[in-house]
């Protein structure tokens, strides 16, 4: 557990996979993505939908979420029930969708780049 997860939130944080996602130097299949979000599909998908929301900027995860964040949150969840549609997730309420964050170990996550994972198109689904 090294200081950078938990503290930089800058622009772009050079050993962030996400990071290089979003810039492109990492391919990824794409979903969405315009000035501060990018969307694709997860690599080891837990559903047949299954895609990832991250900011383009590097915040670390929910835990550095501050208050100036709270617009481009909103627009990431705003933005996510019309993904889920053009994903192939099934109309609400037979159909909808799952979003989870999780956040630190206790919190199940791996990468230490915020994101959305956006999941449905079938149930069950959960994962473990
Ligand atoms: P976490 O456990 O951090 O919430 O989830 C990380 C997710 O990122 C996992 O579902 C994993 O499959 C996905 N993932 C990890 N590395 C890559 C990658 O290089 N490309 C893509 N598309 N997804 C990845």
């Amino acid at each position: 557990m090294t200081e950078h997860h938990h503290e930089h939130r800058n622009a772009y944080e050079p050993d962030c996979i996400f990071c290089k996602i979003a810039e492109g130097s990492i391919p990824s299949r794409k979903v969405y993505g315009d000035d501060e979000i990018y969307a694709f599909h997860d690599i080891s998908p837990w559903a047949p939908v299954h895609f990832l929301m991250i900011p383009k900027r590097h915040v670390p995860s929910m835990a550095q979420v501050r208050p100036e964040d709270a617009g481009l949150l909103g627009r990431m969840l705003a933005l996510a029930p019309k993904l889920a549609l053009e994903q192939g997730c099934n109309p609400y309420p037979e159909g909808g969708f799952r979003i989870v964050i999780n956040t630190g170990a206790e919190g199940g996550q791996e990468v230490h780049h915020l994101h959305l994972h956006v999941i449905g198109g079938a149930r069950p689904w959960l994962k473990g």
